[in-house]
């Protein structure tokens, strides 16, 4: 039922169990155990769960609900659900609605079949799935039947972690640690640190008839093949322009069910390449911002079904044009409502602003290729460095102003910049930063917007877990370092603030390497990360080796975030997943190429040369048709530089058998990757010679220019 012309806020949230309205349908004790559990991680004992438990149910029902589902983030980053229904045989052998605290706790799914890495023998096929009571239950509508979602983790029989989100909650408690630290050496009132992340989801739209059209579009959510039409982009009419009707209404359908579900999306706009387009919610405490992208892109595709269109959720569905990121903006904040990355008004709070800031960079430093790898993948390789996103090299923008407070901070001097700029407190100095630090640089791939970071080098279709699971232990890291190093020097004899400039100064003397202002896209950026001894891990192969150095290791098992079997599990996973989709790409593109484009380009060939004998024929003379001859010859040389591709290809796949080693094998598979693109290059000059009224596919022109 549309909820058109209803104000948003009447109906916002009223398919999700919130606290508030488990709160008002429990008894007032079961209620306080409950909020220590969310707030404090306590055990659940069995009156509590039960009490949850019929809760519940009972509102899920009144929500037309007649199943319910442990809801969860597995490997292979999309959410999964096995639907169970309410039903159960009461005492009195008759069949009723029934829910316990015991399902509403845990679900077990048999695991079998999800990626593991390893962690979870085939026999041992038991997987638990255990709810997360920080993220609220919500009711998912279908036009058929409702069900009741429980938001869970999902570990496997021995304890570890099988999904993306339990990781994530573990870093969200070692960042809560790490930073309540920091907060009682400030004498901070806050008394609980936790990472807000707003999520800006682009997508592309194109209409579902020329989707379902192109094989490489519904195998692999891009194009393998095809020219950028002659008007793209270059006219940089999109950006923010009229919103065309068609994905207006879209918007609106996607954006009335996201109310529904609490999901509180504020912007819409068209992007940069044409049917591209954004969705971004305000911002909200990271567990539930990352459940409430899931969803998002969930309900996209269903929509997008609905009203016969394709959402592309894909890094780079076509070449030529923009490709889609996932700028995900992060920032820390107490539990009495201080944004701990926003620049304050006294010297005192400047400082705290610089430990949380200085921390982060250094985090970002530190830990730049864990980083990196978390945002590899196969699709993303596409897109990062293309000329439209940041590159593979992990650099951080601060704007010039804050540039130079740090640089001056580093050597111990006084800001000039602003007539503010220093405010004298104790025997040292801190800088007094202004608020309005509005400069912006859309080429890099982690840039400080005021009072936030935006991790801009997300792919569009990630999961966003992974990325934020990574920044919230290496900031962790740092935090507990700063700390530490802050605590020594007091010990010295050191006064606070003094000690803790000291810190600072070094720790943004180690690692300002990584700031960078200028033009990520530019090759001379490239050179000069060179010189500064940046990681550029161009491709995933490259950037996943990370994860079995000894570093990586350390870091994640020092904070519990993953064992080293749960990193070696998802090293595992992630290569091979590299190499099941470049495998894809290449068996797709390979039978398009065969079965599609060549016998096109044979016909015309085959046409022209009817022509030109029919033309020889009636003229006696084959002087007239040089140029006909010479576009013959073209297509036949097109047509053996496509077998040629077909042949090369085949040989780079059966050579990928021959290496056992799956680290090696993800290299031979970029051998594959360069293959598919050779093959493609073939085609794209055929798409530019051959009739368009026998052209196989739709083309760029159709997908991206009507809608
Ligand atoms: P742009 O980067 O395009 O200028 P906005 O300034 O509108 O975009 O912000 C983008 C996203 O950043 C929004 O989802 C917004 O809610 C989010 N955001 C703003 N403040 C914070 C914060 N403190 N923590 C996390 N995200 C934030
Ligand atoms: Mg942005």
């Amino acid at each position: 039922m549309t909820k058109r012309g209803q104000l948003i806020s009447t109906y916002f949230g009223e398919n999700v169990f919130s606290l508030d309205k488990i709160l008002s349908n429990i008894s007032p004790e079961v209620g306080e155990k409950l909020k220590k559990l969310i707030n404090h991680g306590q055990i659940l004992d069995r009156e509590t769960s039960d009490a949850v438990a019929k809760a519940m149910k009972e509102w899920a029902v009144s929500k037309g609900c007649t199943h319910y589902t442990h809801w969860f983030q597995p490997m292979t980053g999309f959410t999964a659900e096995k639907h169970d229904s309410f039903l159960e045989y009461g005492d009195d052998g008759n069949i009723i609605e029934s829910f316990s605290g015991k399902q509403l706790i845990q679900g077990e799914p048999d695991a079998s079949s999800f990626p593991s890495g390893g962690i979870r023998a085939t026999f041992e096929a038991r997987g638990y799935t255990i709810w997360d009571p920080t993220s609220p239950a919500f009711v998912l509508e279908y036009p058929h039947g409702n069900t009741l979602c429980i938001p869970s983790i999902f570990i496997s029989y021995t304890g570890e972690a099988l999904d993306k989100k339990a990781p994530l909650l573990r870093s969200i408690q070692v960042l809560n640690n790490a930073g309540v630290e920091i907060l009682k050496l400030f004498k901070n009132p806050g008394t609980k640190v936790y990472s807000t992340l707003g999520i800006e989801q682009e997508y592309f739209l194109i209409d579902r008839e020329l989707y379902n059209r192109r094989p490489d579009l519904f195998q692999t959510g891009r194009t393998l093949f095809g020219n950028a039409p002659s008007k793209h982009q270059q006219l940089e009419d999109q950006y923010f322009g009229n919103i065309p009707e068609r994905a207006f209404a879209f918007m609106t359908e996607i954006e009335e069910e996201a109310y529904k579900l609490g999901i509180p999306l504020k912007t819409r706009h068209n992007e940069v390449a044409p049917n591209q387009f954004e969705a971004a919610p305000i911002f909200e405490d990271v567990n539930v911002a990352v459940d409430h992208n899931q969803v998002l892109m969930d309900l996209m595709d269903r929509v997008a079904t609905r009203q016969k269109l394709a959402c592309l959720l894909h890094e780079k569905p076509f070449a030529g044009v923009n490709g889609s990121g996932k700028h995900c903006n992060w920032s820390i904040s107490t539990d009495a409502g201080e944004n701990l990355l926003n620049p304050g008004k006294t010297p005192h709070q400047n400082l705290q602003f610089l430990v949380f800031l200085v921390s982060t960079i250094k985090a970002v430093y530190d830990y730049s290729s864990e980083l990196r790898a978390s945002i590899a993948s196969c699709a993303n390789d596409n897109r990062l460095g293309a000329n439209e996103a940041p590159p593979a090299i992990i650099s951080v923008f601060v704007g010039e102003l804050l540039h130079s407070v740090l640089n001056d901070l580093a050597e111990g001097k006084t800001t000039k910049t602003t007539e503010q700029a220093w405010l004298s407190v104790g025997i040292d100095k801190i800088p007094s930063i202004p608020k309005d630090n509005t400069d912006r640089n859309r080429t890099s791939p982690f840039a400080f917007t005021g009072n936030k970071f935006e991790f801009r080098a997300v792919g569009s279709s990630a999961s966003p877990s992974g990325p934020i699971t990574v920044l919230n232990t290496a900031v962790s890291a740092i935090l507990v370092e700063t700390k530490n190093k802050i605590s020594k020097e007091i010990s010295k004899g050191k006064d606070f603030n003094t000690a803790t400039v000291k810190v600072l100064r070094e720790m943004i003397k180690e690692s300002r390497k990584i700031l960078f202002e200028g033009d990520n896209y530019s090759s001379a950026w490239e050179k000069e990360a060179e010189k500064r001894g940046l990681p550029n891990l161009k491709t995933t192969p490259d950037a996943l080796k990370i994860y079995s150095s000894k570093k990586t290791i350390e870091l994640f098992s020092k904070f519990g975030i993953f064992s080293p079997r749960e990193l070696e599990s998802r090293h595992h996973i992630y290569i091979e997943n590299y190499i099941k989709q470049v495998e894809i790409e290449a068996r797709v593109s390979r039978d398009m190429a065969v079965t599609y484009y060549l016998p096109v380009a044979i016909n015309y060939l085959k046409k022209l040369s009817d022509t030109v004998e029919g033309f020889a024929d009636a003229t006696n003379s084959k002087s007239g048709v040089k140029s006909l001859i010479d576009l013959l010859k073209v297509i036949a040389n097109k047509i053996s530089g496509l077998q040629k591709s077909v042949a090369d290809l085949d040989k780079l796949l059966s050579n990928t058998e021959k290496v056992s080693s799956l680290e090696k094998k993800s290299f031979e598979y970029l051998k594959v990757k360069k293959g598919v693109s050779a093959l493609r290059s073939v085609i794209d000059e055929l798409e530019q010679i051959c009739p368009d009224a026998s052209w196989p596919v739709p083309k760029y022109r159709e997908m991206l220019l009507t809608l």
